[in-house]
């Protein structure tokens, strides 16, 4: 079959690699519905993270199963799965505790941009739909896979209230699934940061009630000028910069909190500002499997529409053109076909 290799910084092929097989009996193989970049696939493309062998990309999906290892028992051929691009058993103390995403037999996947991939431990990974959703759902699926259950998380570990205001760092499709998740949460004021026209407007119709263009120190005086000079409840922190996490630390209120789901580079911060802050901060790779029943729910329901994040589609023999978008700003995210 064909897959998605990045081989260097910038050289993304789509090559001839064999088909995935069972290798374990905990393991299923799907075939995927459509696949996508992510934001964080251009960090190795941009050579800000080492490529040190040809990598085979792509951990969001969302699919038919069509084989099971013979331990697998809550998940079989014919039935559409959606599944979290961190690997988990589902069973062990950190995932009971809903932190999927540090469960002791973690694996972080790849290899999903493809048409068919493997699934380790499909018993905890995988949620199945209870029926086969219609084709205009496979891309809000798709998202919950990875970008919309980031962005629930950073609004989860920001610990968005009814009734609360709420600020979303980064205008990236994690920053719009931010948007959209505190607004299900129920913040009743939401700032959505962002100096791009076609992001603002999609914040705006997922839920935001504030755009504020300004970045850094500026952002800051504009944040606390909307809240009466407070700052805010809840701040999603989705760049992953210095930069946008000093600017979502500074946006919140003493006491306020920072749900950070930007993969960091090069950010440091300093024990006594954190200090002397007094603010909570959680972040991390987002635990989605926790989130993706209700996920999926709000989505078959079509009570969200997540999949509008998505505004270029290639087909998936075109995958470097979307890499290309995505890198340049030209797409929020891409969607391969399959
Ligand atoms: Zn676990």
């Amino acid at each position: 079959m064909l897959a998605t290799v990045l081989h260097s910084p910038g050289n993304i092929i789509c090559e001839e690699v064999s088909e995935p097989k069972i290798e374990k009996p905990t393991d299923a193989i799907i075939k995927l519905s459509a696949s996508c970049v992510c934001g964080s696939d251009l960090w190795p493309y941009r050579g800000l993270q080492p490529v040190n062998a040809p990598q085979h990309m792509g951990h969001e999906y969302c699919g038919v199963v069509v084989e099971v290892g013979s331990e697998v028992k809550t998940v079989g051929p014919g039935q559409f799965v959606v599944g979290s691009f961190v690997i988990s058993d589902n069973t062990c103390p950190h995932c009971r505790y809903g932190f999927q995403s540090s469960c002791e037999h973690r694996e972080f996947m790849t290899g999903a941009q493809a048409p068919f991939a493997r699934i380790p431990l499909a018993d905890g990974t995988l949620v199945a739909t209870e029926t086969m959703p219609s084709d205009d759902l496979i891309p809000s699926l798709l998202a919950a896979s990875d970008v919309l259950g980031t962005g629930w998380y950073a609004a989860d570990a920001a610990r968005v209230k009814p009734g609360c205001t709420a600020v979303v760092v980064g205008d990236g499709a994690v920053g719009l699934m931010g948007v959209l998740s505190a607004k299900q949460l129920g913040a009743e004021r939401i700032i959505a940061m962002s100096r791009h026209k076609a992001r603002q407007e999609l914040a705006l119709e997922y839920g935001a009630t504030d755009i504020v263009t300004e970045r850094g120190d500026a952002g800051v005086a504009k944040v606390k000028e909307l809240t009466g000079g407070v700052g805010a409840d809840s701040v999603l922190e989705c760049v992953g910069t210095q930069e946008s996490m000093m600017q979502a630390i500074n946006s919140a209120r003493p006491g306020g909190s920072i749900g950070y789901v930007g993969v960091p580079h090069g950010v440091e911060l300093d024990g006594q500002m954190l200090f002397f802050q007094q603010k909570n901060l959680l972040g991390g790779p987002a635990p989605v499997r926790r989130f993706l029943p209700h996920l999926i729910d709000l989505i078959m329901a079509r009570k969200i529409n997540p999949g509008k994040v998505f505004d270029l589609e290639v087909p998936f023999t075109d995958v470097a053109e979307g890499y290309r978008a995505m890198d340049e700003r030209r797409a929020i995210k891409a969607l391969l076909r399959v």
